[in-house]
């Protein structure tokens, strides 16, 4: 029997660093490579596409390993993260070259949400962590965005956490180990942390230390009532500590987010309105996209925030409305022309906080904050509150300017960073090299003069330092103390002792440079840090003023209006439009809207195609942007007071958990009918459609219903159901509206308008027409409907009748051909062409039977 061999120092030190990290991919530094051993190899060999060897034996087994080199980490960093793993950088700390093997440790981990690197961040994109912590009594979802210092929490309830993670677009969350996600949550990164670790006395302990507070009540935190808020905020907390290797000294505050500061927005009406990704995913046409005029990545960010978070906050909508109107009162052209030089301050703030920040990050900074200084703004009470911002941000430009050379290197090792007449010691040691030329020169004279050989030049390269070269020809003639040191195709290199001499001295002082900048760089990094918070303020204002610009380009350019505000419940829009769809059609029809307490629920009818989900997201999206402080695609546009915008509109199988689409719109609407209230905004696209018709039909009609009568909302309802179309005969607050379309021959034409009354006809096969259905399906099709049309003229079905009667008449059909069963069942304003088309092949069978 072979004994097994014990394992190698350098395994050993492996095995106890990847003990402490084994839920991540430890990255192992070994010279110019980050090396991953055993299955970690195996993992980062299939995900990055790299070679995985063996190198050496563990318990008698090769040990997989698979590499990268050191410079390309960050790619291979970005795409793990993007897979949901998270990394452990262990770097070699200890002095290299010793006999003794190289001291390591872990530096960093990478996780989804904890990244600050700007090359593995979308530029346009926060990216948050959130905890969430479940207790007996209450919930509370905490989260951070590293990158901006933002640190929130909010006591929530399980079945709001979708709604929550959609809304705060969290790219990973920690959860206690036991805890299960409900179904509908969205798949994001989960990391799991143990129970105790959302102790919360431990949080408690952890957050007013961090704050350097006694407790937490000026966060409007208290122990007892709050505790399961303390307890995500100081998991979160604890994370990003042992992620980042220390505490991040940028977030100053933990704000107590609250329900009624902004328009609730559940994650459907996130999804359906398209607000930062169209309904396939896709991160264009949405409303962000339409809308994102910024000329900074910030601005960008806090656009997408701000439009995902529609404020209540009367005073506050109108200051920034009123802002946008200054600005386009004025030249806000000039001012978006300077925010163009602004460099990303909030990200860079966030590296200074992390002592990651490099010379480039610096002067970037320097030459931003002096650009925004020279802004001047009109005025308006929002604009004179970040004009006031940037004067407070001079002196850290000054120190900067002070400090850094106009252009700085890359890398710090690489010296000239730090400026002169900065540093006392470093201009002298500075001066030594300077002076070096003088010496040089002189020397060359000299040894030009004794030697008399015209070909003598005394010269510097990196690699091999100072030399004396003299051509082929008179190298013979070089003096006895000339030592050679290279010989070249046409020249000879030499070295003298006096020259030895210099260069030493010469490359001290550089070493001693490099190493007192590096210090200097340091300190001023620890200067900075004590300046984040004005930092990050006048980052959030220069944002903000990108966003004010954005919107006042989009409301000259797109015609925008501003919104009114109105302390009932009501919508009054005049030539309304939807900002995305009017940029994608050459003439886009505006459309007018009146909802109100006498008019509260809009039955919408008309062709498919017609532009009804368009008319109904048109009114979402202005009544959304109105609250977001922007102006309107609309001539002219009365809010009322809104608490929530609800949709349900289109639908589609939730195959990841499993739902079907009938299922997935009945629960979406049971959501509505729970939660609406009369100040709400509720969108209602084809309910009921999932379903055979009798039961679509009573289901339609029992949600307007309800709608009408405990909900109040105002409410838009778009229906194939004509039979629904009797519901104000009922109601008065309901009210019928449709779609115009003209019937030309065979065609259809879409009008687009919105016309009072319901509509007189589906034109479902001009629709199928257009569709491209084979001519042949087209004309039977045809037949089949005037057969239809014939038979049902006196046998409509009547949602508002008896049931007694309905049931008389269901019983009737009983008695009928198969084929004239299967009619009568059916409701042809009802079929999509792929069901009429069905239908028509199945009629066909029967026939054939
Ligand atoms: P429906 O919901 O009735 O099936 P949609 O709202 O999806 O119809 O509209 C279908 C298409 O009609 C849109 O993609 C758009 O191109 C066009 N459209 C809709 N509304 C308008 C409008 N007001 N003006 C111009 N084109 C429109």
């Amino acid at each position: 029997m072979t004994a097994v061999k014990p394992p190698s120092p350098m395994m050993q030190q492996y095995l106890a660093i990847k003990a402490q990290h084994t839920d991540k991919l430890v990255f192992y530094r070994m010279g110019d490579f980050y090396e991953l051993f055993f299955d970690d190899a195996v993992t980062a060999a299939k995900l990055l596409d790299i070679t995985l060897t063996t190198r050496g034996q563990h318990n008698g087994e090769p040990i997989k390993m698979a590499g990268v080199p050191y410079h390309s980490i960050e790619q291979h960093l970005a795409k793990l993260v993007k897979l949901g793993c998270s990394v452990a950088i262990c770097e070699q700390v200890g002095e290299v070259g010793t006999s003794k093997i190289v001291e390591r440790k872990v530096v960093r981990i990478v996780t989804a949400g904890t990244l600050t690197d700007s090359a593995l961040l979308e530029d346009k994109e926060t990216n948050r962590i959130a905890a969430l912590f479940v207790g007996k009594k209450q919930s509370a979802l905490a989260w951070a965005a590293l990158e901006s210092g933002e640190f929130k929490v909010k006591i929530i309830s399980i079945n709001q956490l979708a709604d929550e993670l959609a809304r705060l677009q969290v790219a990973e969350l920690l959860l206690d180990d036991t805890f299960r996600l409900p179904e509908n949550a969205p798949k994001i990164p989960v990391s799991r942390l143990n129970a105790w670790q959302f102790a919360p006395d431990t949080a408690y302990k952890l957050l007013t230390d961090y704050f350097g507070s006694q407790d937490l009540r000026g966060f409007g935190l208290d122990l007892q009532e709050h505790s399961a808020a303390i307890s995500a905020a100081g998991a979160l907390l604890n994370y990003l500590k042992i992620t980042q290797n220390q505490l991040p000294p940028h977030m100053d505050a933990l704000m107590l987010e609250t329900e009624n500061q902004f328009i609730a927005l559940d994650a459907a009406t996130r999804r359906n309105l398209e607000i930062t990704a169209t309904l396939s995913g896709k991160k264009s046409p949405t409303l962000f996209s339409i809308l994102d005029e910024c000329v900074t990545h910030m601005g960008s960010r806090l656009l997408a925030n701000w439009l995902h978070h529609p404020l209540r906050n009367r005073a506050h909508i109108q200051a920034r409305l009123n802002a946008v109107n200054s600005l386009l009162q004025n030249d806000f052209s000039s001012i978006s022309g300077s925010l163009k030089n602004i460099a990303d301050i909030e990200r860079i703030a966030a590296r200074i906080a992390l002592g990651t920040a490099r010379p480039r990050d610096l002067s970037a900074l320097r030459d931003s904050l002096f650009y925004l200084n020279q802004i001047s703004l009109p005025n308006s009470s929002l604009l004179d509150t970040l004009a006031v911002c940037f004067p407070q941000t001079l002196a850290v430009a000054e120190l900067l300017q002070a400090a850094l050379l106009p252009e700085p290197s890359v890398w710090l090792k690489d010296g000239d960073v730090i400026n002169h007449n900065y540093n006392k010691e470093l201009d002298e040691l500075r001066h030594l090299q300077t002076h070096g030329d003088d010496f040089l020169r002189d020397l060359e004279t000299r040894e030009r003069e004794r030697t008399q050989l015209s070909t003598l030049k005394v010269e510097f390269n990196r690699v091999h330092g100072f030399y004396i070269e003299l051509s082929k020809n008179q190298a013979e003639q070089a003096p006895s103390e000339y030592q050679r040191r290279q010989t070249l195709k046409n020249a000879e290199r030499f070295i003298t002792p006096e020259l030895k001499a210099f260069e030493d001295k010469f490359l001290a002082a550089q070493d001693k440079a490099l190493v007192l900048e590096k210090v200097l760089y340091e300190q001023l990094l620890g200067s900075l840090k004590a300046e984040l918070p004005k930092i990050q303020q006048t980052a959030k204002a220069a944002a903000t003023l990108d966003i004010l610009c954005s919107f006042a380009h989009t409301a000259q350019t797109q015609r925008y209006t501003m919104p009114q505000f109105s302390d009932s419940a009501e919508l009054a829009i005049v030539g309304g439009r939807h900002p995305v769809v009017e940029q994608q059609v050459t003439h886009f029809t505006p459309n007018d809207t009146q909802l109100n307490s006498a008019q509260r629920l809009c039955l919408l009818t008309g062709p498919n195609m017609g532009g009804k989900s368009t008319y109904m997201r048109q009114v979402a999206l202005i009544a959304l942007l109105a609250h977001t402080g922007c102006f309107v695609p609309a001539e002219q546009a009365v809010i009322g007071k809104i608490d929530q915008i609800f949709t349900r509109i289109g639908a589609s199988d939730d195959l990841a958990s499993n739902r079907s689409t009938f299922m997935v719109e009945m629960s979406e609407t049971a959501y509505i009918l729970h939660h609406a209230t009369a100040q709400s905004l509720v969108l209602m696209d084809e309910v009921g459609r999932g379903t055979s018709t009798f039961d679509g039909l009573a289901l339609a009609r029992a949600i307007a219903e309800h709608l009408l009568k405990k909900n109040g909302a105002l409410s838009l309802f778009a229906t194939h159901y004509f039979e629904l179309t009797r519901l104000p005969e009922f109601y008065p607050q309901a009210f019928n509206r449709h779609l115009s379309a003209l019937e030309q021959g065979q065609d259809i034409v879409f009008l687009h308008n919105v016309l009072d009354g319901a509509a007189e006809k589906s034109y479902g096969i001009a629709v199928a027409k257009l569709a491209g259905l084979p001519p042949k399906a087209l004309k039977s099709a045809q037949k089949h409907l005037r057969e239809l049309e014939n038979q049902s003229a006196d046998r409509q079905l009547d949602l508002f009748a008896e049931p007694v009667v309905l049931a008389d008449e269901m019983a009737d059909d009983v008695s009928g051909s198969l084929i004239a069963e299967k009619l009568a069942q059916v409701n042809p304003d009802d079929l999509t062409a792929r069901q009429a088309l069905d239908l028509v092949y199945e009629l066909k069978n029967l026939l054939a039977e």
